[in-house]
């Protein structure tokens, strides 16, 4: 059977790290122990220190303790990234609590099923919503600003309370740190349950990667790492120096890459609540940024930006991308105006946590454009047929991503079928399809729930947006399928033209795409609109383009 580790890709460095059994909670405690006074979040003109942060967060879950909330509870987040999430964050997991993140532009109604759901007995909002809350069953809300009438503000809620760090025993294989809802851009949306263990495990796996160090502990138990290979050898230690990135905090990118690689490793994570190119570009010079992390569609905006472009950004040393598949032509383009600095590309699902992949970053790493890198510490890859069945396939063929590794969520949140019908003697079945290269690299060809059918024939979409991407007439593309009771289901491509192309017909695009792929491949109708509809984790919303064809 094949199956892939990072063995073979990380020379002189252990393919398996020793994990220290550490609660979440512990990333912060040594990392203000360590940095103290430096800059942990920058929001505009505010900032916040490790001290800060681990003050507040101890006062916020004193707080929460006080009102009877810690161990078995689940306190929900529905906040966009801004200062008091990361106090909200840290203070409910050291108090004991769950921490259960929701989109913050969930519609009220869908908010409060989630809420239901994960059983949430307080919630973190802002103003607009928190009257939509009222009949829910939960007991405490608490407003960040503007506070409504009646709701107990945030700030009030922990200012006064004792800062000494709450004293709980917390059982890191099974208490539960994070429940985690998928995006439902497909299907019902699911409770992720991931542990205190797997939290602090991907942490570590993404902390180390391309580094040279493993994981050990402070004088106090606390994760630290220890630095054994070349700082010649392993550039990249992520989480280091300032990042900005835009990736919500309430999706698994933000949560781990913001919340706890970069706090572990003393980072400033740069805070952006809202999308504004030429704003994120002027905090990005303004704040001499090491780093830039998101979602292609991010870049691609921009990409689009003439301050993007015309900005001094040679400070930036590291590019991340992840949640969905980064054209090449997208690659390319970060390359020539980046051409220092380390592209990194990463695929993983919330049900690991975060991540299972990424670029090799080491010096001597090879980065195969189109690639998702090779398997991170301890964690095997295998390609199963889509079909369904448990034997691996062979190198170059492809069938259904399955990952098993210690990130690996325990569950759905009280649905025992589904998780059963996902994970097989500990191998995630993700429900992407993706091939294994003759090296190990991963790439993902599509999503399983995204692949047509043509006549019996599977026909990825991705192939069919790399092509229309690659036309200098097309700004950015998405293909679905239209039902057809003769063929089963026909491509149809959605496109945004590029400037300068206003006045490109959808015959010429169609013709550029169809000489190139076999003809069961070929798209069969082409709409121009103005943007392509995308999740706020960066995810095309394939639904919102199929209903536009019924
Ligand atoms: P989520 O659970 O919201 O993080 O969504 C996970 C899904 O995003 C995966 O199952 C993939 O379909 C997709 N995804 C994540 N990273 C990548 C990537 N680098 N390339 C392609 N698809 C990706």
């Amino acid at each position: 059977m094949m199956s892939i580790t990072a063995a073979s890709h990380a020379p002189g460095l252990p393919c398996s790290l020793t994990y220290p059994d550490a609660p979440v909670g512990s990333l912060l405690a040594g990392a203000a122990a360590r940095y103290g006074d430096r800059v942990a979040f920058q929001h505009g003109e505010q900032h916040l220190t490790f001290t800060g942060l681990w003050n507040q967060a101890c006062r916020f879950a004193n707080a929460l303790r006080d009102r009877g909330i810690g161990q078995g509870d689940t306190v929900a987040l529905h906040l966009p990234n801004c200062l008091a999430f990361p106090v909200a964050y840290y203070g409910t997991l050291l108090s004991g609590a769950t921490f259960s993140p929701a989109n913050p532009l969930l519609p009220p109604r869908d908010l409060a099923a989630q809420l239901a759901d994960c059983g949430a007995v307080a919630v973190v909002t802002y103003g607009p919503v928190a009257k939509a809350l009222e009949g829910t069953g939960i007991g405490t809300v608490l407003v960040y600003q503007p506070a409504e009438h009646g709701q107990l503000d945030f700030e009030a809620f922990h200012a006064d309370s004792d800062d000494t760090p709450p004293s709980v025993s917390i059982d890191v294989a099974r208490d539960l740190a994070h429940l985690a809802y998928t995006g439902g851009t497909t299907g019902r949306s699911k409770g992720v349950r991931l542990t205190h263990r797997n939290v602090v495990v991907n942490t570590l796996q993404y902390a180390c990667w391309g580094s040279g160090c493993v994981p050990t502990v402070d004088d106090d138990g606390n994760p630290v790492l220890d630095q054994i290979g070349s700082e010649e050898e392993w550039p990249i230690r992520l989480g280091t120096g300032i990042g900005i990135n835009l990736t919500p905090w309430f999706h698994a990118m933000g949560t781990i890459g913001a919340l706890n690689v970069s706090v572990l490793n003393g980072g400033t994570a740069v805070v952006h609540q809202r999308f504004d190119p030429p704003s994120y570009v002027a905090d990005a010079e303004r704040l001499r940024v090491t780093t830039m992390g998101g979602a292609p569609a991010l870049f691609a905006a921009l990409l689009a930006c003439p301050e993007f472009h015309a900005g001094d950004l040679s400070s930036v040393r590291t590019i991340t991308s992840g949640a969905a598949p980064m054209p090449h032509e997208m690659i390319n383009a970060l390359r020539r105006r980046f051409p220092d600095a380390v592209i990194a590309e990463g695929y993983g699902l919330t049900e690991v946590t975060m991540g299972a992949t990424l670029s090799p970053t080491w010096r001597s790493g090879v980065r195969k454009v189109g690639a998702v890198g090779v398997p991170t510490f301890d964690t095997e890859v295998k390609i199963v047929p889509a079909e369904g069945g448990e034997e691996a396939v062979g190198p170059n063929v492809p069938g259904e991503v399955c990952i098993r590794g210690p990130q690996v969520m325990q569950g759905y949140h009280n649905r025992p079928e589904e998780t059963a019908a996902v994970l097989v003697d500990g191998w995630l079945h993700t429900g992407d399809i993706g091939v294994l290269d003759d090296d190990g690299y991963l790439s993902i060809v599509d999503r399983k729930k995204d692949m047509l059918l043509y006549k019996g024939y599977n026909v990825y979409p991705r192939e069919l947006e790399e092509l229309l991407i690659s036309l200098p007439e097309v700004a950015a593309a998405a293909v679905v399928g239209r039902r057809s009771p003769e063929a089963g289901e026909l491509p149809v491509a959605f496109v945004v033209r590029a400037p300068g192309h206003e006045q490109t017909e959808a015959e010429a695009l169609l013709d550029a795409v169809n000489k190139q792929v076999v003809p069961y491949k070929r798209l069969r109708e082409l709409h121009f609109v103005d943007a392509i509809p995308v999740s706020a984790a960066g995810k095309v919303l394939k639904r919102r383009l199929r209903e536009q064809l019924t």
